[in-house]
């Protein structure tokens, strides 16, 4: 019997919607804002979520309508090739598209979803809010997360 999980002989591209979605492991981290060195394509993280962040599940609260809401909230495509860079380097997708394995805390590894919390990867507790300050005031906040 093949024991090896869908995520291991899978590409993205050839995953279920279920599969694809169970993928996510709440991290949140994707929900906070980023900004590009435009010479260098280096992508900064700041600790300022969008509004729409749950701040406790680190889920977003308007899921299905989040690009109606938010236009540049983020779709991840299989094919999405160098934007991968624009997730964390702990993010299972970013992982899978690179052919490397999840890591211990993954829910899907771990069994449990809390793990992602109890590992200090999710943004719970460390994050403002992009609905109380300016986009001015968003650069300032650049941080270096754990990664
Ligand atoms: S960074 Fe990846 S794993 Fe984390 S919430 Fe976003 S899509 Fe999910
Ligand atoms: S709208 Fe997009 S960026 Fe905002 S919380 Fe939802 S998924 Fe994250």
């Amino acid at each position: 019997m093949n024991k090896n999980k869908f995520w291991q002989i899978l590409s993205l591209s050839e995953m279920t919607k279920t599969q694809w979605e169970s993928l996510c492991d709440s991290c949140g981290r994707c929900c906070l804002h980023k900004i590009e060195d435009e010479e260098t394509n280096e992508i900064y993280f700041t600790n300022v979520a969008c509004h729409y962040l749950d701040e406790e599940t680190c889920q977003c609260a308007h899921y299905d309508t989040r690009q109606s809401k938010v236009p540049d909230c983020l779709t991840i495509y299989p094919d999405w090739g160098k934007k991968f860079n624009w997730l964390p380097i702990t993010c299972a997708y970013r992982l899978i598209s690179k052919g490397r394995p999840l890591f211990d805390w993954h829910h899907l590894i771990s069994g449990d979803v809390n793990s992602v919390h109890l590992a200090g990867i999710s943004v719970r507790g460390r994050t403002l809010r992009d609905d109380r300050m300016g986009q001015e005031e968003v650069c300032k906040h650049i941080i270096s997360w754990i990664e």
